[in-house]
Parts: C-alpha cells; sequence; structure tokens
C-alpha cells in the first residue's frame, strides 16, 4: 500500500501571485488591503483577479461578524484572513478569542483583525499555532503596512511539508513497538500531564463537521495539538529511504491524545524520511491498519536528527521555559523555514544534542538523549504560557 496525501507545493520558481477576496468592505479593511497589495506588487508577486488554484497568496476579507469560509482550490495557497473591528481586543486572551475562531472559520493560515483608531490603523495578528502579536496604532499607513508586511510575508512564502507517504512494510518485530516507543507513551502522560492543552477553541465546536475536514487536511493536522513527540529508532534492521544513512525514528500522529500513544500506525508513526524531491515524509507503517498522518513537525525532527546523531529524542510543546533563545519568525507549524530555523538554534546552542529553543509566538523544542532524560531535566520548568511578542 502506497499512498501520498495533499501534496506539497511545486512550481517555487515560478513568479509568486496573489489575490484579492473582498466578500467585505470597511474604510479600514480598505485602506490595509490596498496598502498590502501595493507591497506585495513591489515584493515581485503578481495580482490576479481571481483566486485559482496557483494563487501563492489570498487575502481574504470578511464581516467580521459573519465570516465566510474561502475554500482554496490547492493546499499551497495562504489565506490571510481580514476582519475590520470596531475596537482593538484590551488584551491577548480577547484578541484569541475575536481572532482564533475566525481565523478557522475562514479556513484561513493567519487572521489579521484592523481597526481605525484616533491614533490611527491598527492590526493584530493571530496564527494557527495561537500567536498573537500586532502592529499600530500610532504610525502612518505607510510605515503600518509595512510592519504588517514584514510580519506577513515570509510566514505566507513559507513551504509546507505535510504530505505523509503510508508504505505497509513495518517489519514484524516493530508491529507492537520497542524500548523507545515504551519511552513515548511514559512522556505524552507527562506532557498531558503539564496541561498545555489549548482548551478554548476545539476545532470540532467551531467548524461544521465539512469544514473540519477540510482545515485538517488543508494544514496537515488531525485535531488541535499541544505539542509532539519522537525518539530514534536505534532497533537495527530498518533503513532510512531514500537517503540510507538518514535517521529513523517513531513520532506521535497528529492530533492525537498524548496521554494514550499505544497503537503503531495510528498513535505512533515510523518515520523513514524526506524525499525532498516530492516533499513526503515517509512512513513505514503495519499492514492492515488506517494509518493516522504525524505530526506536521516531523520534517524539524527529521533535520535535528539528521545532523546530530548524538540526539536521541525530542520534544515540542506549546509551552514555555524562562530565559529561552528563540526564533526570529514565527513560522508556521509543519514548514522547512520552521523546521531550518529551528535547526539552526539546536546548532548554535552549547550542547544541541541537550538543547532548549524557543520557537516565537508558539512553543519550544528540546533535544535530549531520551524522553525519560528530558522530562527529568527540564519537565518541571515548563509553562503554559508562551511570551507573545
Ligand atoms: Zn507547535
Amino acid at each position: 500500500m502506497v499512498r501520498a496525501e495533499a501534496p506539497g507545493r511545486d512550481g517555487d520558481r515560478r513568479r509568486p501571485t496573489f489575490a484579492r477576496n473582498a466578500v467585505a468592505r470597511g474604510p479600514a479593511l480598505d485602506r490595509l488591503l490596498a496598502g498590502l497589495a501595493a507591497r506585495l506588487e513591489a515584493a515581485g508577486y503578481a495580482e490576479r483577479a481571481t483566486p485559482d488554484a496557483d494563487t501563492s497568496v489570498v487575502l481574504h476579507a470578511v464581516d467580521a461578524r459573519a465570516p465566510r469560509p474561502f475554500r482554496r482550490k490547492a493546499a499551497p495557497t495562504f489565506v490571510v484572513a481580514v476582519a475590520q473591528l470596531d475596537a482593538l481586543p484590551p488584551d491577548r486572551d480577547a484578541q484569541l478569542r475575536t481572532g482564533y475562531p475566525l481565523l478557522v472559520r475562514c479556513l484561513a493560515n493567519l487572521c489579521l483583525l484592523v481597526v481605525d483608531t484616533p491614533a490611527g490603523l491598527a492590526v493584530r495578528f493571530v496564527t494557527l499555532e495561537q500567536g498573537t502579536f500586532g502592529a499600530g496604532p500610532g504610525l502612518d499607513d505607510d510605515a503600518l503596512v509595512a510592519a504588517v508586511f514584514d510580519r506577513l510575508e515570509p510566514l505566507a512564502s513559507s513551504r509546507l511539508v505535510i504530505a505523509n507517504e503510508f508504505v505497509a512494510d513495518l517489519p514484524d518485530h516493530l508491529r507492537h513497538g520497542d524500548a523507545a516507543t515504551a519511552q513515548m507513551l511514559r512522556a505524552g502522560r507527562a506532557l498531558d500531564a503539564l496541561d498545555l492543552l489549548p482548551a478554548p477553541f476545539p476545532l470540532e465546536e467551531i467548524l461544521p463537521p465539512r469544514d473540519l475536514r477540510h482545515v485538517k487536511l488543508l494544514y496537515g493536522i488531525g485535531g488541535l495539538s499541544y505539542g509532539n513527540l519522537s525518539a530514534r529508532c536505534t532497533g537495527g534492521d530498518v533503513t532510512a529511504v531514500p537517503e540510507p544513512g538518514g535517521p529513523v525514528f517513531w513520532m506521535s500522529a497528529s492530533g492525537v491524545d498524548k496521554s494514550e500513544l499505544r497503537t503503531i500506525g495510528r498513535d505512533i508513526l515510523l518515520v523513514r524520511g524526506y524525499d525532498d524531491r516530492r516533499d513526503v515524509m515517509v512512513l513505514s507503517v503495519p499492514p492492515g491498519i488506517e494509518p493516522r498522518r504525524v505530526s506536521v513537525d516531523a520534517i524539524e525532527h527529521w533535520m535535528i536528527y539528521r545532523e546530530h546523531p548524538g540526539v536521541g529524542a525530542i520534544v515540542h510543546v506549546h509551552g514555555w521555559i524562562d530565559g529561552t533563545p528563540s526564533t526570529e519568525v514565527n513560522y508556521p507549524c509543519g514548514t522547512v523555514q520552521l523546521a531550518t530555523s529551528v535547526a539552526e538554534l539546536v546548532r548554535a546552542a552549547p550542547n544541541p544534542t541537550r538543547a532548549v529553543v524557543g520557537l516565537r509566538n508558539h512553543g519550544l523544542t528540546i533535544t535530549g538523549e531520551s524522553l525519560d532524560e528530558i522530562f527529568e531535566r527540564v519537565g518541571a520548568r515548563i509553562v503554559p504560557r508562551v511570551p507573545m511578542s
């Protein structure tokens, strides 16, 4: 059984394009959209009259009280939901409570809330990883649009690696896992006990079933998650593909209950490699099982294992440890750019095999000898609240 899902982005060498999809209008919305369109054009994006399967970025302007979904024709399209509000959300919680449901109802990758204040326009961002940040007020329109563009464009042009290829060739002796997957069960429970669950936003309650299926396929997620775990598979006769010397590791599936990581192929997947020509993660699964998708961060873990043979396990949490160095740009989960910037921080750490690195507005990635070792070393220091900037 060989099955590929959600084809990765191709044609990166073509000129990027954007389209405005103005379902709603408003003075502040119009000012922001006109400014962003001009910036995108100046940056080499060609404007299309209507969005199609090839469109790189869609500016989807909606009514905040009645958001409409934008159903993209291809996964690589980056959809920015933009809505005008009457007043600025007073704090991060309010920003998230307003913006996050809008983001998922619009089936967008990013949500921008724009407000016309006496001191000029203000824009607030909400990301799929529940990151919140903003620009303005206090700037003229040019400076504001420039600030928004600088935060938006790197995200919009990042490349998701969310395609999974399942090959039903898991060796018999690994059908029920090994010592590393036993540690994953323990570590998953430790992660669960940290109580990092994004409780206020159950996707099932925000979205109708049809849109929920769409979201899962698009973002490559099985549900809203709060982290993932992986452990190198050292069980011998499993060779990496397509690069025989590459890493082989177990990783939690996307959106699963982290406290019950038991079934191989469903809760835990064996990652055998990353095929960069086809942009797919290759997974070895037991025959006769309907596999789940691997966590979108598999590409990030793959890069770290490949570069650091001493790393035996990796934990990613949507939590924080005070004083952690952080990535500059908050790239979305599952992108090559996020993986590369995390790998750079791991490389720069005093000890890459025992590193704690921060993903801006998002969470932590922690390397270690084993999952048990990681939780022993840092488990007690992880706090639920990620600083936002
Ligand atoms: Zn994450």
